[in-house]
């Protein structure tokens, strides 16, 4: 290494703390009210779709924070837009949708909202997945961002997005104009909050992150009777069994075991008496995946495996099983590795080694994914998990004392101060690191 290079690296070694400094003191400086919002968000969840309170009430602030802003864009989505000169344009997004769940957490701003979902049964509301903690993250950094405008040169595009929990609010945006009514982003950045790690820890997975998530039906016609006279019958519900069972053979037998994958029957319901078969069994799958192949050979198994076994049941043609996957389906999130580690070398920097991990993907789904999908050539994209765990529930788990609760459990209260510092700093100081200000 020459002199010279050895100079400016070590001006960068100093600079970036000093950066890191002023930025998590303002950053610490927002935090009360950050919280406060956070305790709003969290005692005032709204379903899928009908988030329209915090839509507003998101809006009026990135508006007050000198945004663009446009509402309604994917029925309740909200689209910031800030432009600072030429330069990448770099997308930030949140997610703005609570759960149909009944809060458990007895927290003093716990919720005690209750809506009306399609299923027409009416319900507790609970940001029980930490969409609020997202929300409050995503109007920290936005403040950051817009207390340092001479700090970045670009176009920062902010994203509120609806009704992740039916995988369909990034889609929605989409088909709404994002990428053609607003500039296309170079760079999508997302966080989750993670409930099986400490509160304040970085996790990321290069690659696939996240599944494609498929939720098949399966409707298996048989030919009902009296119970006592089987010869008389085609049983569905024997039949339905062994297509059950032979489904176990996908992922054990015709998927690669370097290829991970999941088929679930989740519901199987047939029949009402004792003493009759039934004349159908109705099936409900989940099937997760990383690849479109490996998700073609689960689809294709599905259908092959249902047609098979009626056909060895001796169910005539028109009574063969109908297969129906449902659409749209939710994509796997894809972190491009390059990006990724380019972000988390700067993570590592800021935060410390300690706190940035490489974690293992998952076969959970966030439709976070469709937003590279839609131009995978043009946008490069990441999410990071923020661990949400307090440290005491950690050493009683570890201790044997409890179990962690999951995301989407009523009793999932995350350390939320430290998800919404972590997250609000990690994607402001991503931002930054993205867009740096030319000749600055
Ligand atoms: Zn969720
Ligand atoms: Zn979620």
């Amino acid at each position: 290494m020459t002199s010279a290079a050895a100079i400016s690296a070590s001006a960068l070694a100093f600079a970036t703390p000093a950066q890191a400094d002023e930025l998590r003191d303002d950053l610490m400086a927002d935090m009360p009210e950050l919280m406060e919002l956070y305790r709003d968000l969290h005692a005032n969840p709204e379903l899928s779709f009908e988030e329209h309170e915090t839509a507003a009430k998101l809006a009026a602030r990135m508006r007050d924070l000198g945004f663009e802003v446009t509402e309604g864009v994917g029925q309740t989505g909200v689209v910031s837009v800030m432009r600072n000169g030429e330069g990448p344009v770099v997308m930030l997004r949140a997610d703005m949708d609570g759960l149909p769940v009944v809060e458990q957490t007895g927290l003093p701003y716990a919720s005690t909202q209750t809506a009306t979902p399609a299923s027409g049964v009416t319900t507790g509301v609970m940001h029980a997945c930490g969409h609020d903690t997202h929300m409050a993250g995503f109007i920290g950094a936005a403040q950051l961002l817009t207390e340092r405008k001479d700090e970045w040169q670009g176009t920062l595009v902010m994203i509120l997005q609806p009704a992740e929990e039916l995988g369909l609010g990034a889609l929605a945006m989409l088909e709404d104009g994002l990428y053609t009514r607003f500039p296309k982003p170079d760079y999508a950045i997302a966080f989750h909050d993670a409930a099986q790690f400490p509160a304040g820890m970085i996790g990321y997975s290069p690659g696939f992150a996240l599944a494609n998530v498929d939720s098949v039906d399966i409707t298996v016609p048989g030919v009902g009777g009296h119970g006592a006279y089987p010869h008389t019958t085609r049983d569905p519900v024997v039949l339905a069994s062994a297509i059950v069972m032979k489904l176990q053979t996908l992922v054990s037998r015709e998927s690669s075991p370097l290829d991970p994958a999941v088929v679930t029957v989740g519901s199987f319901h047939a029949g009402a008496k004792h003493n009759i078969i039934s004349d159908e069994a109705k099936l409900q799958l989940t099937v997760r995946s990383y690849s479109d192949a490996s998700r073609k050979l689960l689809l294709d198994g599905i259908a092959r495996i249902a047609r098979g076994e009626a056909m060895a049941a001796g169910m005539p043609e028109n009574k063969m099983p109908v297969v129906t996957v449902e659409d749209p389906y939710t994509p796997a999130t894809y972190n491009d590795p390059d990006f990724t580690e380019t972000v988390m070398a700067h993570f590592r920097t800021r935060f410390g080694e300690q706190r940035v991990m490489q974690v293992p993907s998952v076969m959970g789904g966030e439709d976070f994914g469709q937003f590279r999908r839609a131009a995978p050539d043009d946008v490069e994209s990441l999410i990071f998990w923020v661990g949400g765990v307090p440290q005491e529930q950690i050493d009683k788990a570890a201790a044997g004392e409890t179990t962690l609760p999951s995301l989407h459990s009523p009793y999932w209260a995350p350390d939320a101060e430290k998800v919404i510092a972590a997250g609000a700093e990690g994607l402001a100081s991503a931002a930054l690191t993205l867009m740096p200000a030319q000749g600055g």
